[in-house]
């Protein structure tokens, strides 16, 4: 059986990462994919963990060979999901995440409809320039440009499925599993085990 693929799509300062942090430290049949980027390692990340750190011709030259399902460019740094980071996890089974930005989602909706899209929002406009605020030492003409940056993402919501309010990890991240487990009890996903159980060879 292959598992699930769930795009999760949030703007920043939502806590999108942390949110999906503590959701596969607590199920393990739930992994997230690698992707690539050229950005630069931030303090503390791995490569071949957190992101695959190329260069941009290494990038570009992935791109040339259709190495990835979908890329974009977020903040002047190329991201890109590669075929293979995806394949490997689909084949063994789990559900996969893709923690991508909003024009990223949008090309897994367009090759992947099977995909579930998953939009992570802040509880208030006032809440997220709070966030902002506290998580860089930003000057304020920056602080403003990110926050009008991230209204044009939530605006992009309404092309998802699923929205998440993250007022409250434990209850995001609930929420999250909720979606994330139900896909899995829909009817189209439990065929094998319905023909298994009847003693069945028809897929029908
Ligand atoms: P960061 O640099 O903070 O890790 O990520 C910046 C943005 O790039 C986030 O919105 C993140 O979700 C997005 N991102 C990370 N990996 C990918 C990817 O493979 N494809 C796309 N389209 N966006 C990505």
């Amino acid at each position: 059986m292959q598992g699930n693929i769930f795009v999760i799509s949030a703007a920043s300062g939502t806590g999108k990462t942390t949110l999906i942090a503590r959701l596969l430290q607590h199920h393990s049949d739930i992994r997230v994919s690698v992707s690539h980027t050229t950005r630069a390692p931030r303090r503390g990340e791995e490569n071949g963990k957190h992101y695959h750190f190329v260069s941009v011709p290494e990038f570009e030259r992935m791109i040339e060979e259709g190495q990835f399902v979908e890329y974009a460019k977020v903040y002047g740094n190329y991201y890109g999901t590669s075929t293979q980071s995806l394949e490997s996890l689909t084949r063994q089974g789990v559900d996969v995440i893709l923690e991508i930005d909003t024009q990223g989602a949008e090309q897994i909706r367009r090759l992947l409809p099977q995909a579930y899209s998953i939009f992570i929002a802040p509880p208030s406009l006032a809440t997220l320039e709070q966030r902002l605020r506290q998580r860089a030492a930003d000057a304020p003409q920056v602080i403003a440009v990110r926050l009008a940056e991230a209204r044009n993402e939530i605006e992009q919501a309404r092309l998802f499925d699923y929205l998440v309010v993250n007022d409250d990890l434990t209850a995001a991240e609930a929420a999250l599993l909720h979606i994330i487990k139900s896909q899995r009890c829909r009817l189209e996903n439990q065929t094998p085990f319905l023909n298994e159980l009847l003693g069945s060879s028809d897929n029908a």
